[in-house]
């Protein structure tokens, strides 16, 4: 493409888009909610749960309620198949997060590693949240949180 097809082909685009200006509200709309869910949950909190480790019957329940099979799933591929040895703080302690069965998730050695100590995103809970609704006993609330001031 020499620099005059690459003038026009530039030209075009904006023409495209001053004809069309909704196509330049979209994209922005999109970008806005990308940048939302991939930002880190908030409620970053001095309190620190008194508690710093769950029980062995707590890490337990939660292998359970995870069939047996660690709950980390990648983007793009299957769910982890290893089988959890460890219970995770979702949102971790050292920044606020509770010691509940609420925050907690079942996770095989690497996984758990892998995220030490790191804040979630919106986007990490939501996905965890809806995938837990096809593992989870229907009596338990897939719902994760962590935060001092709300029950479970
Ligand atoms: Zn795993």
């Amino acid at each position: 493409m020499n620099p005059e097809q690459l003038l026009s082909s530039i030209q075009a685009v904006i023409g495209l888009l001053l004809d069309h200006p909704w196509i330049l509200l979209s994209i922005a709309v999109v970008t806005l909610v990308a940048l939302g869910l991939a930002s880190p949950v908030g409620g970053a909190t001095e309190i620190r749960d008194p508690r710093r480790t769950f029980t062995a019957a707590e890490r337990r329940e939660a292998f359970e309620r995870a069939g047996l099979r660690c709950e980390h799933k990648p983007l793009l591929w299957h769910r982890c198949t290893n089988t959890p040895t460890q219970g995770d703080h979702i949102y971790p302690w050292s920044r606020g997060g509770r010691t509940a069965m609420s925050n907690q998730q079942a996770l095989c050695p690497f996984h758990n590693s892998r995220k030490s100590g790191s804040v979630p995103t919106r986007m990490y809970i939501l996905r965890l949240q809806l995938r837990r609704r096809r593992y989870f006993p229907g009596d338990v609330s897939p719902r994760v949180e962590w935060r001092f001031s709300a029950a479970g």
